[in-house]
């Protein structure tokens, strides 16, 4: 699918291959052709114009890691993007706690909502053990019901028996009672799809909705339409809460560009991929996994990433031994700041490096969230290099210039310092327990 991107992106990436230091030029001649790129796959304008934007800033500010070349760095800080883009972490059905869970498929005719229908019904049987119903919405189409009823006995889900002439929300309704009845654990509703977005659709669909108060409402979009699966996408997102996206034909040799910009435009998450015609051509869709294959260069990322771990682990050495010397400044204290936001905050902390459990119990308990955690910072840098060393220095007036030139409060310094002072004791006192033993039992 994503085979003509993938090449483009390479082949920029080639050029910067073996390069020692990159230039704010070399990185956005790399972004122009990223940017072309993109727009050859379909991806929507104002999200390629986003993610050069936020890739250049990263890649010209970046600080690059030791053992890795600045072209590597770059693959890494692309691949992150494009993660982002595609919306983060992969995001499973929602499907409450009360069966029956309902699932209102919607879209276009064509788009394979059908096929998916099923497939989903035969994923959650299978996979997760569920016991469920499908039920076609669609007499707009002859033989739709037919075609679902038929699907549902190849996969082994039971399908709601058709009564000829009942309209949608009559059968929507019949279908909830049934499942309650007979003990359902979800609900896939087949609602009928049209040409084109047109009001008669849009007004059915949301009155099958307000029948059933669908967990999920799902929109069935074709990828190989490109930028109008997009479109499709946000009119049905204006009509309807949709609560996710399938994208179908993700095995054709389309340029891919709809499930890039997909996420982006319509603020909701792409759930699934249909990766051909059978029954169990579903994948959950996984941002990790689609933004590796579009870039083809895992061994790139991973080779970044243990970088930056080895240089972390480097790091927490260096400070492990200043503070078996009952050695622990501002600086200290700042990269440690600084590393907690890197890190992804103060939750994601715990246990990383030595002695880093005990700094966050420390931090907590002296108010530092992760929204502080810049504003210290800011203390920090606004204190004199030799402050930064001796702490004890600084005194009212200090604290007052401090205060002013951090944009903050005299209350704010002081809560800073006695958190440097608490932590220095500590570590004073781990010295007199005798040094990193001693320290490896404080933090049990
Ligand atoms: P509906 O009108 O939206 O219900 O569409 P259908 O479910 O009837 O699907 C239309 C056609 O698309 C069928 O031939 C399906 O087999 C095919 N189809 C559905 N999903 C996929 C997919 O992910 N990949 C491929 N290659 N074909 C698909």
């Amino acid at each position: 699918m994503f085979e003509s991107l993938s090449d483009r992106l390479s082949g920029v990436f080639d050029k910067l291959r073996g390069r020692g230091a990159l230039t704010e030029a070399d990185v956005r001649a790399a972004m122009r052709e990223v940017r072309v790129a993109l727009l050859e796959a379909d991806v929507a304008l104002p999200v390629v114009k986003d993610f050069v934007d936020k890739v250049t800033e990263r890649a010209i500010g970046a600080e690059v890691t030791r053992s890795v070349t600045p072209g590597q760095q770059v693959v890494k800080i692309v691949h992150d993007a494009l993660i982002e883009m595609l919306g983060g972490t992969g995001e499973a059905l929602e499907l409450g706690v009360t069966p029956p869970a309902v699932i209102m498929m919607v879209g276009l005719q064509g788009s394979g909502k059908t096929t998916t229908t099923a497939k989903i019904a035969k994923r959650l049987s299978e996979k997760e053990r569920k016991k469920v119903m499908m039920a076609s919405l669609d007499v707009n189409r002859p033989a739709a019901q037919e075609q679902l009823r038929i699907l549902g006995e190849q996969v082994n889900v039971a399908t709601l028996p058709i009564i000829a002439g009942q309209q949608p929300v009559d059968i929507a309704r019949r279908a909830m009672q049934a499942a309650k009845l007979q003990g359902f654990d979800v609900v896939l509703l087949d609602t009928a799809g049209r040409l084109h977005v047109d009001q008669a659709l849009m007004a059915e669909m949301q009155a099958v909705a307000a029948t059933t108060d669908p967990h999920e409402i799902l929109l069935v979009v074709d990828a190989l339409t490109g930028q109008d699966a997009v479109n499709v996408a946000q009119s049905f997102a204006g009509q309807v809460e949709l609560t996710g996206v399938v994208l179908t034909r993700l095995d054709g040799d389309a340029r891919g560009g709809a499930s890039l910009s997909m996420r982006a435009v319509t603020g909701k998450p792409i759930k699934f991929a249909g990766t051909g015609e059978k029954l169990d051509a579903l994948d959950a869709f996984d941002p990790q996994r689609v933004a590796g294959r579009i870039l083809g260069m895992g061994d790139v990322v991973s080779l970044v990433e243990r970088a930056a771990e080895t240089i972390e682990a480097e790091e927490a050495e260096k400070l492990a031994a200043k503070m078996a010397k009952g050695q622990f400044d501002m600086n200290d204290l700042r990269s440690q700041l600084m590393q907690m936001k890197r890190m992804g905050g103060m939750g994601a902390l715990m246990g990383m490096l030595p002695g880093m459990g005990k700094m966050q119990k420390q931090a907590e308990a002296a108010g530092v969230n992760d929204k502080t955690l810049a504003r210290l910072e800011a203390v920090i840098l606004s204190m004199t290099p030799k402050e930064r060393v001796k702490p004890e220095i600084i005194a009212a007036k200090r604290k007052i210039r401090i205060a002013n030139g951090a944009g903050t409060t005299v209350q704010e310094v002081n809560k800073l310092l006695k958190m440097h002072q608490e932590m220095a004791n500590a570590m004073k006192k781990i010295r007199k327990m005798g040094g990193m033993g001693g320290l490896m039992k404080m933090m049990g």
